[in-house]
């Protein structure tokens, strides 16, 4: 999207500065990229930075229980999930150090000071600590010249963890001039059961959190199941020190796409025009029509999900989304049943009962034994009973091995990564791979082109070139291609110059394909991923 001309000649770039307050799991990161999702469509660049305060250099090393999905970005970064909403709403492809973590500062001071940057000094958390921060700001927005970045700061205002990015960006104020950046603070407003009253007390609180570390919220959004009354409004805007306008109402919603709608509507843009001293004028129609058809389509299909984190949804967001995405285009409902093939292979769930009038199967990303011959059920009962099967990264490999027990002969087939010692590793490391040792940053990251063959349904999909992105140690091993493609299994997509398969597919089936990569991380509301379209729609049939 081009800006217009009075924007973008503008040199200054705009700050907004997204705190959260009183609980954790508000939303901020939804609601960062609903902010910003007004300010694109408005035809402004927006850049969104997110701060974590863990010591860890990024998500990748961590159990997706523990912190959910790891979303992995073209260049190869593994990042926060938030910047799957980013992806998602704003329309850019982030780079992997917009992503700040402790563990990449620390790294990153550390090594200034043995090269000697200090000399002479005490290095300390302040100034250097929040100087190292603002300069890895700083330098985003050199390199990117964005009109507006978003500044998502992690974690519950008052959290230790954080405290060096909250001071970091009050000192920002001062950098970059009062009329640059907008600070704006979620918080959230509780009814309790059975009363009909909302609660100011603990914005009042978390003001008071923020104001003690020096900063001044310009702008409130109360998370809250009902919209914000006028006196609550009056009341929080008294004890804030805004104008009522500047208190916004973060609706309970079923569907995160509505909130940059809720925002609008609540007119937060005025009150940021106005601080920023931007004119930006939100087009959202097509959004609209699109948010519309999620919750509205006249149909609804099922869709198995099976995998072994279902108890966690957090862990599978974005495939959740990129079905969301589809549905809205083919103007049907998806919905999710979560299948924890564990409980297959323990023998206490039976494969029919479980797919029992599901209209879909989709075998997500995943790691080692514990489910896996769970799943490879759950694909052969796809692929004999013609039933429309998506398979995701582990989700293609388990097709691959089950195709290969069960089309050819090959019953011992496995992944080196579920049995070292198998007689056939259909699936087998990456050549590369073999002799990595360290855990974090290691595996075939990132986005890829993939060659597309000739008269395939891929073909159909994307034309002769995908760009697709990939997360995984472990491959198709080239030495049964030949076999499994003998006994019809087509593999329609592979590395450019390299025999590393991408995509594969069935003919004779409905529609049962599986790629290498992760496609749902590119699906945008307003772009689906094309496997999750025709997946969908093949659904519906
Ligand atoms: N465990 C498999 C691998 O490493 C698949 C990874 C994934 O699904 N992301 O190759």
């Amino acid at each position: 999207m081009n800006a217009p001309d009075s924007l973008s000649e503008r040199k200054q770039t705009k700050f907004i500065i997204v705190t959260g307050g009183v609980v954790s799991g508000l939303g901020k990161g939804i609601a960062a990229a609903s902010i910003g999702r007004l300010l694109v469509s408005a035809g402004l660049k927006v850049i969104p930075i997110k701060m974590d305060g863990y010591l860890n250099v990024d998500p990748g090393t961590m159990n997706p229980m523990e912190h959910g999905e790891v979303f992995v970005l073209d260049d190869g970064g593994e990042v926060d999930m938030d910047f799957g909403h980013y992806e998602r709403f704003l329309n850019v492809v982030p780079k992997s150090h917009w992503n700040l973590t402790m563990g990449k500062i620390f790294d990153y001071v550390r090594q200034k000071e043995r090269k000697g940057d200090y000399l002479g000094k005490t290095v300390q958390y302040i100034p250097h600590v929040t100087s190292a921060i603002k300069e890895k700001i700083m330098h985003v927005v050199s390199e990117e010249r964005p009109d507006v970045v978003l500044i998502e700061v992690g974690g519950t205002i008052g959290d230790l963890e954080n405290e060096l990015y909250v001071e970091a960006v009050r000192q920002l104020k001062k950098d970059v001039g009062v009329n640059n950046i907008a600070y704006v603070h979620l918080t959230y407003v509780p009814i309790f059961a059975g009363t009909k009253e909302q609660k100011s007390k603990p914005t009042q609180q978390s003001v008071n959190i923020l104001r003690q570390r020096g900063l001044q919220p310009d702008i409130i959004i109360g998370r809250c199941a009902r919209k914000l009354d006028d006196s609550i409004k009056e009341k929080i805007a008294l004890f804030a020190d805004i104008e009522k306008e500047s208190v916004i109402t973060g609706l309970d919603v079923d569907n995160v796409y509505e909130i940059p709608l809720v925002f609008q509507e609540e007119g937060i843009l005025k009150q940021l025009n106005e601080k920023l001293q931007l004119n930006a004028i939100p087009k959202m129609d097509e959004w609209k029509k699109l948010v519309s058809n999620m919750s509205r389509a006249p149909k609804t299909i099922n869709i198995a999900l099976c995998g072994k984190y279902t108890k966690l949804e957090d862990s599978y967001a974005s495939v959740i989304e990129a079905l969301h995405h589809a549905g809205a285009h083919v103007n049907v409902i998806p919905k999710i049943h979560w299948i924890e093939t564990t409980r297959i292979e323990e023998g206490t769930l039976n494969v029919e009962d479980a797919l029992r009038g599901m209209d879909g199967i989709i075998v997500p990303g995943g790691f080692g034994s514990r489910g896996a011959e769970g799943k490879i059920s759950v694909i052969q009962h796809a692929r004999t009973h013609h039933m429309p099967y998506l398979g995701l990264c582990y989700g293609m490999q388990l097709a691959v091995i089950e195709y290969a027990r069960n089309r050819c002969g090959l019953s011992l087939a496995n992944s080196t990564e579920i049995n070292p010692r198998t007689t056939f590793p259909v699936i087998d490391l990456l050549p590369e791979q073999t002799t990595i040792t360290q855990k974090g940053a290691t595996m075939r990251l990132g986005g890829q082109d993939v060659e597309i063959k000739p008269q395939t349904n891929a073909e159909k999909l994307f034309g002769p070139v995908a760009r697709l992105r990939f997360r995984h140690r472990y491959e198709v091993n080239p030495a049964f291609i030949e076999k499994l493609e003998n006994m019809g299994l087509i593999f329609s997509g592979k590395a450019p110059q390299r025999e590393i398969m991408q995509i594969m597919e069935l003919p004779d089936h409905p529609f049962f394909m599986a790629t290498q990569a992760h496609p749902e991380l590119t699906s945008r509301l307003d772009k689906p991923c094309p496997f999750f379209h025709a997946f969908v729609r093949s659904c519906v049939k």
